[in-house]
């Protein structure tokens, strides 16, 4: 479930995400950039950039290792 959401621009908006943290399951920030996005959770402060997907009424967060191009 999505708390909140900030519209900051044309392509930027920033989220939190109540128990999305992959290490605690705290609450954490997201900053959506066009079809990128940088998270930090409020809790451990684990940093990270995961591939958002987003759906219709739903935000998918997914952690998992990319390669690099
Ligand atoms: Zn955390």
């Amino acid at each position: 479930m999505v708390s909140q959401i900030h519209v900051v621009g044309d392509e930027v908006a920033d989220v939190t995400i109540p128990g999305a943290c992959m290490v605690c399951k705290g609450e954490v920030a997201l900053r959506m950039t066009g079809m990128s996005a940088a998270l930090v959770c409020l809790s451990c402060h684990l940093i990270t950039h995961p591939k958002v997907e987003v759906g219709t009424d739903s935000v998918r967060l997914d952690y998992r290792p990319r390669a690099l191009v």
